[in-house]
């Protein structure tokens, strides 16, 4: 079971990484997008109470400002003295946590920014780019990052404009960078955890999945080893049929060329039934299995009688059908009990796995019984037919070639003794002692029935019956 590793390797890296990447791309923008919201969310909050505390002045010191002085600087709205009056921006600032600033020109006037010493910033100058925006050009200005004393800052700045239009200085209201980096964290937190989880899952299932199609990958090549190596009745773990995919189309194809293969290499053309060299293997397989296992078997010769006559009878394509329907019927009565091969021409030999001599030669006769009892047709005729059985024992002690020799001489002796009957091993004849209680009573069955007159008269015209054996 073991896999290559590139393959495992490339199918993880073609499942996973993609998902990675995607997992990252799209985290990546979103947060993007969502801190750009905050931000355009801190600008607007920003902007808002820049415009409220100027209606605030408006409403609370009606009139335009008035600057007086030139070293101490006493700024006047209206009728008021606005010196000192940050009282209400504190306000705002206890409110909100907003810092606001009002400038004149570019200088701080009032302001609720405090230096290291708890100071208030007053007569600092702002930044000489918003002054060119906002003092010279009189526009309302968001700058996100400013530096104000030591901090950083979200500031907003509104230009402060008289009655005749000029502009004398301006509002800012401003709001901790720190602060707000620290909202754009805390709300980006969830989607970055969301995000990982869905990724580790996302990754987990694909994992998995390629994990699942690499275990069916191993069983299909495991198969197909198994087919290469000769094993042409291996079969593959149905699973593969369930995915109903290319893995599945594969399967069937490999299946497909094991059945071809099997045709052409074990099984014989005309019959369907194993030929001689899967026999051999098969019987080999039995052989085996004794020595190991004890476990027996017991092997059976057959041949059609008087089969060159249903040839010249009635034709060669009869004899096929003839052929045809006895390997149909030997295959049929050895379905699980071992297997039925032709063995050459019209000669058959049947393997009992696990079988006594005993039983295996009642099934035999039983296979005789309804070979003779039905006639073949072929056309408008009916071809009686009977065969000739001989019966040996697997033993340790003797090789595969003396059992099939042994199981020949029985089949001689049957057509010897008058054809249409099973010869099995005489008592005492298999070498095994601990079967002979269930060893067949006779030599010469006793199932053998009167053989017909134009039988007899056939069997003459033949050299005789010693002549009549097939040799293999
Ligand atoms: P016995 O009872 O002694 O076995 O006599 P038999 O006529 O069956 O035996 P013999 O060996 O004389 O003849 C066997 C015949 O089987 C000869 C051969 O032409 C025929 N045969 C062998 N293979 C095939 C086949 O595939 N198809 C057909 N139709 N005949 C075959
Ligand atoms: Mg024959
Ligand atoms: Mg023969």
């Amino acid at each position: 079971m073991k896999m290559k590793k590139s393959l495992k390797k490339s199918l993880l890296g073609v499942a996973v990484l993609p998902i990675l990447l995607l997992g990252i791309i799209v985290t990546f923008f979103s947060m993007q997008r969502f801190t750009r919201a905050m931000y355009r969310e801190a600008e607007s909050e920003l902007s808002n109470m820049a415009y409220a505390v100027n209606d605030m002045l408006d409403i609370m010191f009606p009139g335009d400002y008035v600057k007086y002085g030139d070293k101490i600087l006493t700024l006047v709205k209206g009728e008021s003295i606005l010196n000192d009056r940050s009282e209400y921006i504190d306000a705002i600032k206890e409110d909100t946590g907003l810092e606001i600033s009002i400038f004149h020109e570019n200088i701080r006037f009032l302001t609720t920014i405090k230096n290291g010493r708890e100071e208030r910033m007053l007569g600092t100058v702002c930044h000489a780019l918003v002054e060119k925006d906002v003092l010279l050009k009189g526009q309302k200005h968001f700058y996100p990052s400013v530096v104000i004393g030591e901090s950083k800052y979200f500031a907003y700045y509104l230009p402060l404009v008289n009655s005749d239009g000029k502009c004398v200085g301006m509002i800012e209201v401003a709001k901790s960078a720190d602060e707000v980096n620290r909202m754009v964290q805390a709300s980006t937190m969830p989607i970055l955890l969301i995000a990982v989880i869905v990724m580790i899952v996302a990754g987990f299932i694909t994992i998995r999945y390629a994990g699942g199609l690499i275990g069916d990958l191993t069983k299909l090549k495991n198969f197909m080893k198994e087919i290469a190596q000769g094993n042409l009745k291996t079969d593959f773990d149905y699973q593969l049929m369930k995915r109903g995919d290319e893995i599945t189309d594969m399967c069937q194809s490999a299946t497909e060329m094991q059945k071809s293969l099997r045709e052409l290499i074990e099984l014989d053309t005309l019959t369907q039934l194993e030929n001689r060299r899967s026999a051999n293997n098969a019987i080999r397989g039995m052989h085996h299995n004794l020595v190991e296992e004890n476990e027996k078997y017991v092997l059976v010769l057959g041949d059609i009688d008087f089969f060159k006559k249903v040839n010249d009878t009635y034709g060669h394509d009869a004899g096929d059908e003839v052929l045809k329907y006895v390997a149909m019927v030997l295959k049929k009565h050895m379905k699980g009990k071992g297997f039925a091969s032709r063995w050459g021409g019209e000669e058959f030999l049947l393997g009992f796995k696990g079988y006594s001599i005993t039983r295996a030669t009642e099934e035999t006769e039983e296979i005789l019984e309804e070979i003779r009892k039905r006639d073949v047709e072929y056309g408008e005729e009916q071809i009686h037919i009977t065969m000739s059985f001989g019966v040996a024992k697997g033993t340790k002690e003797k090789t595969i070639d003396q059992i099939i020799k042994e199981a020949d001489d029985k089949l001689y002796q049957a057509k010897s003794g008058g054809r249409n009957q099973v010869v099995a091993q005489l008592e005492g004849e298999a070498a095994d002692a601990d079967e002979q209680d269930e060893m067949a009573p006779s030599g010469i069955n006793s199932s053998k029935p009167e053989v017909d007159s134009e039988i007899l008269e056939y069997i003459k015209e033949l050299k005789g019956e010693e002549d009549g054996r097939t040799d293999i």
